[in-house]
């Protein structure tokens, strides 16, 4: 069978609704993930992200849909049998196997040679860095090393696509930091699809070649890291991925009017004049200490070392506004500032509904 070429369709989701009792776990979800990518599913716990990664392992079925990958129908093949291979987030090593058995054990179970067991298993110590380590039981390796092991199982065989399960959510800040590297090498060196599921949006951002929003078993966005940060297409996905400073109002020629504070800037919106709208603007576009702008207290000064993060209180705005600077500020707790920023910077979502 051709393989094919990177950036062409693998897996087509379609329609695809699961219902445990009254809970809708997923409903009328439809993805394609591409040949080669490294897909993220994310979203809040109980988005349904699990199910659908269940449903692609073969561990669950829809009520309804269809899942195609290379064109053939995924669903109709047992889960064994399907190029798919899931990491689970415990890593499931057997404790009594070393390190090369470990990975060794699903090519032995479909009886391979010794000779070629030996090379694949050799090959896929080192591409993960784990050589001299070989002989080893999962107990005498570190976090990282035993997400190393389970990482080189899962693509021993070869698999068309790679399913992962909060792969990193184990592991301390700076070992996940350094897997996080180690993943986007590792896919991009093997070539395999991976699609990883995760309820952190920085990791998504970080890894992740393109990004499937979920909330409440429903896609909300579909898109790159930076488009999905710079231009989040709803409420939920502004609000979802990073900071983000949102305030409600009504749309006049003008800009956005929120009562008790004032006419503020966003882009220009002719044909929606009247309608309920919320902008979402950037911390780190907010400007302190502007000339015109809204007035406001500092309440908050956080230093994370490269940027300083300030929330101003403003009469009338129902929370705090953020607003990032580089580097260390001379603002304090208690300073009387204006804040403003630039109309083309907001982004303009509809609604809430009232
Ligand atoms: P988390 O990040 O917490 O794992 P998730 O986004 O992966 O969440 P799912 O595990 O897919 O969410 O669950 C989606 C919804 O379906 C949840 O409300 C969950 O309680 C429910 N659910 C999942 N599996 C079952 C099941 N076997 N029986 C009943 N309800 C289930």
């Amino acid at each position: 069978m051709s393989q094919p070429r990177t950036g062409e369709p693998l897996v087509s989701i379609r329609s695809v609704s699961r219902r445990f009792g009254d809970v809708e776990a997923l409903q009328q979800v439809s993805l394609e993930i591409r040949q080669g990518e490294f897909f993220a599913l994310l979203g809040p716990s109980g988005c349904g992200k699990t199910t659908l990664l269940r449903i692609l392992a073969g561990f669950e079925q829809p009520d309804s849909g269809s899942v195609t990958l290379d064109g053939a129908d995924l669903l109709a093949v047992a889960p064994h049998r399907r190029p798919v291979n899931l990491m689970f987030q415990s890593y499931a090593l057997f404790p009594h196997l070393s390190v090369a058995k470990n990975i060794a054990y699903g090519l032995e179970r479909e009886r391979r040679p010794r000779n070629e067991i030996r090379e694949r298993v050799d090959e896929v110590l080192a591409t993960v860095g784990l050589t001299g380590l070989a002989r080893r039981r999962p107990h005498q390796l570190s976090g990282g090393q035993r997400q190393r092991v389970a990482l080189a199982r899962a693509i021993v065989k070869r698999p068309r696509l790679l399913l992962l399960d909060e792969p990193l959510s184990a592991l301390d800040k700076k070992v996940r930091a350094e897997m996080q590297l180690e993943l986007k090498r590792l896919q991009h060196e093997v070539g395999i699809t991976f699609v990883v599921v995760t309820h952190d949006q920085e990791e998504a951002m970080s890894l992740a070649d393109r990004i499937a929003v979920l909330n409440e078993g429903r896609v909300r966005q579909v898109d790159a890291p930076v488009p999905l940060y710079e231009r989040p297409g709803d409420l939920f996905v502004a609000d979802f991925i990073g900071a983000n400073n949102l305030i409600t109002g009504v749309l006049t020629s003008d800009g956005l009017r929120v009562p008790d504070v004032g006419v503020l800037p966003c882009p220009a919106a002719p044909d929606r004049v009247g309608a309920t709208a919320t902008l979402a603007v950037r911390p780190e576009r907010v400007r302190l200490g502007a000339d015109g702008g809204l007035a406001g207290v500092v309440r908050d000064v956080t230093f994370f070392g490269g940027t300083t993060r300030v929330a101003v209180e403003v009469p009338g705005l129902d929370r705090p506004l953020l607003a990032t600077v580089a580097g260390a500020t001379a603002v304090a707790l208690g300073d009387e500032t204006r804040v403003d920023w630039p109309g083309a910077d907001v982004v303009l979502l509809d609604g809430p509904d009232r």
